[in-house]
């Protein structure tokens, strides 16, 4: 097989990617290992920043959003006996929106069929080779067992953490960057109208919590665990007492509605940095070059971002024989995605307990700083809600 650009991973950052390389007319095969049915229904992330939704509106991706996504201006930050406010259009003139990943994954797999998109699904044994030449190529088997190698101009890894394409940079040519944090989330969809109209970050001496939602009917969950927690530890009544005891069931008037839960999962928290992004004719995007832990809602947002970035410099690349924005790619993708590991390394350090009373001390004073004053506040509101795409 041959394509201009072959993209191995279907998450959002692969999807979209093939999508914006189609918008101009640059060709691109996607392969993925797992199955479509599993990709579009793995369910992550959920917050979308206001470049993410100006992107997705701009290439035609943005109709189901505006229909049943929700735009939130803001969030609430809380620790015992208080609940504060931020409101992210006042302070910084930007929304977010709540949309699930499964829906945008959704999204795109629809409009990629709309355009007649090769995607192939149900791969094993993919190898990306000859990166350094000008002539890279992909290898995989496919879900019927057949050998294939596909050639391109450009091999992107959008594999997210764990895939093939980062390991294809030489050890020699890369630089790594890893915090793992001593604490995991306890992560539950239930089938409850959320208990509130807009996030809410809990600071608790039991650990942190979080109140977020998918939908009027779906709310989402989460509570600071020991990392590597057995999830079996957490009955479901466990789960929504503990709930009710971090978000202040019962704090002026405010009530926590339990629900049916429909998933439950523990997720471990790190920061990861490999760089640069981009090696000879391979380029990396989103999960596959840095992970955040999720505080700051970044990990799906730089994904957009980076191959907001990527697409026009392939189309300049392939169509222009003009290597300026590709060459400037993994510096300029890196300037955003080290401001969301600070941002995020930030919002998870000041949200969760540690069990040392002095960091305690130091985080309620630092929420407290962040919900009274207006340059704390802002600084919140402007890393959460997104800085713009080229940033
Ligand atoms: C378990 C989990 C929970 C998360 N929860 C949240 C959350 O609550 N909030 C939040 O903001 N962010 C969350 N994130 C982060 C967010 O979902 C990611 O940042 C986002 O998915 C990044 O998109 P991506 O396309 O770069 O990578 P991914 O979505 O990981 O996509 C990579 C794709 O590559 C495929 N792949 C891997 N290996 C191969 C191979 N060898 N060959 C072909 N394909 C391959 C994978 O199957 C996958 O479909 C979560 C991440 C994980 C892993």
């Amino acid at each position: 097989m041959r394509t201009e650009v072959a993209i191995v991973g279907a998450g959002p950052a692969g999807l979209l990617l093939s999508h914006l390389l189609a918008q101009d007319g640059v060709e691109s095969v996607v392969i993925e290992t797992r199955s479509r049915e599993y990709v579009e229904s793995r369910i992550r992330a959920g917050i979308l920043e206001s470049s993410t939704v100006e992107l997705l509106d701009a290439v035609g991706l943005g109709e189901r959003l505006h229909a049943i996504g929700d735009q939130h201006r803001g969030i609430y930050l809380q620790w015992p006996g208080e609940r504060h406010h931020l409101d992210f259009v006042d302070l910084a003139g930007r929304s977010v929106w709540v949309y699930g990943q499964t829906e945008v994954t959704r999204d795109l797999g629809r409009a990629r069929d709309a355009a007649g998109q090769e995607l192939i699904y149900e791969v094993t044994e993919t190898a990306v080779h000859d990166v350094e030449t000008a002539h890279p190529y992909v290898t995989f088997v496919d879900a019927d067992g057949n050998d294939v190698r596909l050639d391109a101009d450009v091999v992107v890894g959008c594999d997210g953490s764990f895939g093939p394409s980062r390991s294809a940079i030489p050890d020699q040519a890369k630089q790594t960057w890893e915090r793992t944090y001593p604490y995991s989330w306890l992560g539950i969809l239930a089938d409850v109208a959320p208990s509130t109209d807009e996030l809410i970050y809990a600071w608790h001496p039991d650990g942190f919590a979080l109140h977020s939602m998918r939908s009027a009917a779906v709310s989402r969950f989460y509570l600071q665990v020991e990392p590597g927690a057995d999830i079996n530890t957490w009955s479901d009544d466990r789960i929504w007492s503990e709930l009710a005891v971090r978000l202040g069931h019962g704090q002026d008037g405010w009530e926590l509605t339990p629900g049916p839960i429909t998933d439950k999962s523990v997720l471990p928290m790190r920061s990861f940095v490999s760089q640069p992004m981009r090696h000879g004719r391979l380029f990396l995007a989103g999960d596959a070059a840095h992970i955040v832990p999720p505080t700051g809602a970044k990990g799906l947002n730089l994904a957009v971002a980076d191959v907001g970035l990527l697409a026009p410099a392939l189309v300049a690349l392939l169509r222009k024989r003009d290597s300026s924005l590709a060459d400037a790619y993994s510096d300029t993708a890196l300037r955003r995605v080290w401001r969301c590991t600070h941002f995020s390394w930030w919002m998870t350090t000041m949200l969760h307990t540690s069990g040392d009373p002095f960091d305690a001390q130091l985080q309620l004073s630092q929420l407290r700083w962040v919900c009274t004053s207006e340059a704390g506040a802002r600084g919140l509101a402007e890393n959460y809600a997104g800085l713009p795409i080229g940033f």
